[in-house]
Formats: structure tokens, sequence, C-alpha cells
């Protein structure tokens, strides 16, 4: 085999580049039976892949890096690429682009544009090393070399799908500084004290959430292991340990609970089980509103800044994508190329770049692959 470049992984990233650059040019190795995998079941199986509303501020990352590459190819030139392959995004929830029947919509793109390049599935690398201009992908099945590897594998959630360490051992053998790695877009356990939370599995309310600086809005959904719901995935990006900020009334005007006959269990505009559940735990009985003392009014505005520590996270097996990872300001922003070895480039989530809930991601995968696809075609010629 005669290729030019060995991509490391056949996820989101690896197939935008494999679709970009010259046939027959490169080898994408993946752990597994099929590429894509992810691709597959986000979006709730829909993908969402990327958002109307692009900017620096919905990522985690270093800003100027994330800014530039996402200038070079940005969500505009993204749908017009889908739409010229013949995929015409459907706009949901305001500003989040979505396949418009299915996520195989856009993997059939990425698959039919990405089969001039070789894909060897079900193959695991196991380490990758330099002998002068040469570097050598070692799988648990031969040896390949290449002058150029790219390093799309990823990060660590969803092991169940081929997920693995490799890129970051990858990059710390080549002298890359990695940004603590988390799991994020994910639910949060709790302590006892919320464990109440549980007998409310499966209903969701709209809440605002805060994070330090951050806030985050939309829905909270009970589950059996915690909460979770787009408002806390979004949570979960910023929060290391301590201490968050739950307002379960949104916008409720609190002077009206006092001048109401209703029963307060139908006072608050959420669903009646979390208002019954809030009012056991604080010991309040359910009666009319105008009937409560200005103390009970003062305990029930907890709601607004309901305030606690999570016990943690679902952890990686849930988490949508992965926090930190190699640091950018080691990778230079005009071609991906590390800045440490040459012939060698990061794309997509490995790198110290995560953002939000919305199509954010995707993005990220696609962008930072067309800017390095655009090196290595400009290299080549
Ligand atoms: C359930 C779920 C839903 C999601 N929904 C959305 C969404 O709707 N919108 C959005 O923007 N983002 C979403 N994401 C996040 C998005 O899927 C990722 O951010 C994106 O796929 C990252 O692309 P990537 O190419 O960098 O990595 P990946 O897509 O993870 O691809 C990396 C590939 O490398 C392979 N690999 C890893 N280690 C090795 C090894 N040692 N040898 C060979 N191959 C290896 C893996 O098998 C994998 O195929 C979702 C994620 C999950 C888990």
């Amino acid at each position: 085999m005669d290729q030019k470049v060995i991509i490391i992984g056949a996820g989101a990233s690896a197939l935008m580049l494999a679709a970009l650059l010259p046939p027959k040019h490169a080898i994408l190795i993946d752990t597994n039976p099929k590429a894509g995998e992810k691709i597959c079941i986000s979006g709730g199986g829909k993908c969402n892949i990327t958002n109307a509303n692009m900017d620096t501020s919905y990522y985690l990352g270093e800003e100027r890096f994330i800014g530039e590459v996402l200038s070079r190819f940005t969500q505009q030139d993204l749908l017009q690429w889908l739409i010229r392959h013949g995929l015409h995004p459907v706009l949901r929830k305001e500003s989040q682009y979505f396949c418009p029947r299915s996520s195989s919509e856009l993997l059939d793109i990425l698959l039919k544009e990405s089969r001039k390049q070789k894909i060897l599935l079900n193959e695991q690398v196991l380490d990758v090393r330099k002998r002068g201009e040469m570097f050598y992908v070692k799988t648990n099945r031969r040896t390949l070399n290449a002058p150029k590897v790219v390093v799309a594998s990823g990060g660590l959630s969803f092991p169940r799908l081929g997920a693995s360490g490799i890129g970051y051992e990858i990059a710390e053998h080549f002298g890359h500084t990695i940004r603590k790695t988390a799991p994020a877009l994910v639910g949060f356990t709790v302590q006892k004290e919320q464990f109440f939370f549980k007998s409310l599995s499966g209903v969701s309310t709209e809440v605002v959430i805060t994070v330090g600086e951050e806030v985050c809005r939309g829905s909270l959904l009970f589950a059996h292991k915690g909460i979770s719901g787009p408002a806390v995935l979004d949570a979960s990006l910023y929060w290391e340990r301590g201490k968050i900020t739950i307002d379960f009334l949104p916008g409720f005007e609190w002077k009206r609970v006092r001048q109401s006959k209703k029963q307060l269990s139908s006072l608050f505009p959420m669903p009646k089980r979390v208002t019954k559940a809030f009012l056991l735990q604080f010991g309040i009985e359910d009666r009319p509103g105008h009937t409560i003392s200005s103390e009970i009014l003062h305990k029930l505005q907890i709601l607004s800044s309901y305030t606690f520590a999570p016990a943690g996270t679902f952890g990686y097996g849930k988490a949508e994508v992965t926090r930190g990872g190699v640091a950018t300001n080691e990778v230079d922003v005009q071609t991906m190329e590390s800045g440490k070895s040459r012939g060698l480039y990061f794309t997509g989530e490995v790198l110290d770049v995560t953002g939000r809930l919305g199509g954010y991601n995707f993005q990220w995968a696609f962008s930072s692959a067309y800017v390095c696809a655009a090196t290595i075609r400009r290299e080549k010629g």
C-alpha cells in the first residue's frame, strides 16, 4: 500500500477529511466494524449537524484557535457542501440543523465521498513511532508507514463505539501536553440530599442552571441515576467539582403566590409531581397560596436558586463528548499540524475543544478536518 497519509479513526472528522482529500491519498484505520458509528446514534438518530448560531462562546477551549478554525469552514460552508451532495438539513429548535429523516443520510454522503480512500475496519491502532521523516503505525494486524499521520481518533466517551485514549497516547509520545480530560455533555449523579429526585424519574421541566459564570437554559430530565436533559448536559461541560444552582421557576413572579387561591401544587409552572416532591422535601403542606406565611414563602423561594453539589457524572459510558485533550497552543491553527513533530496532525474531538449541545461538536470535527485537508492538498500540489 502506497498511501501518503494515515488517518487514525474513521469517525466524523476522519471521514470528512477523507472526503476532501484527492483519491487514493489516505488510508483510514478504525477499531469498529463500521465507519462513522457515532454519527448513526447522534442527535437522537437524526444527527444535529450544526447550528445557525455559531461562535466561540459555545465552546470550551482556546478562543482564538477555535474561532480561526471555524472561520475557515463555517456552518454555511458545511451546509452548502451538504446541499451540493444532496442533503438538505432541516432547522429545528430555532437554530439546530438536523438530517431530515435519519443520521444515515449524512453518513451515506461521507461514506460515498470517502470511498476513494482505503478504509481498514476492525483494526486497532496500538502506537505510532517516527524514524527519520517516516511514521510507522502499528496496529493489531500489521505496521503501516507514511510521511503524514492524522490523529482523528476522538475522545474517551462511548467506549462501546470504539473510543480509546490512543490519540492522547500518541500526542504525549511526541511531546504534546494533554489538558485534563473529563466526561462532558453528560448527566449528573446526586448525593443523598437529592435522592428524592429519583422518584421523579422520567419527568422533565424547564430550568436555568448556573455553573460558575456559565448559564445553561433548557429542559432538565429527572433520571433513575440523577438528572439529565439538555440544560444539565450543557452544564456538565463547565462543571468540575462543587455546587451548581438550578432555577426551577425561571421568570416566575413570586409576588403572585400569596395572592392566589390555587393550591401550591397547581400554582407553579412546572409539573405537579415535581412541585409535590419539593413540598414533601421541604416539609410544606400543599395548601392555597394565600394561606401561607412569609416564612413558608421564603422557604419555597429556594426553588428559584436550588443549590447543591452533584455527586459526579454518569461517566464516559454515557457522555456525548470528552472535555480536554491535546493542547491547542501546540498545534498550528493554519494547518492543524503538530508543533512538536512535522507531518503529524490532529483534528476533531481529540483536541482540547468541546462544544455545547446543538451541533457544535460535529461542526468542530468538520471544520478542523477541512483545515487539515486544505494543508495536505496544498502540500501535495
Ligand atoms: C450519543 C451521542 C450523540 C451525539 N450527538 C451529537 C450531535 O447530535 N451533534 C454533535 O455535534 N455532536 C454529537 N455528538 C458528539 C460527536 O459525535 C463527536 O463530537 C464527534 O463524533 C467527534 O468526531 P471525531 O471524528 O473527532 O471522533 P469520533 O467520531 O469519536 O471518531 C473517532 C474514531 O476513532 C476510532 N478509534 C478510537 N481509538 C482507536 C484505535 N486505537 N484504533 C483505531 N480506531 C480508533 C473510534 O472507533 C472512532 O470511530 C454525540 C456523541 C454521542 C456519543
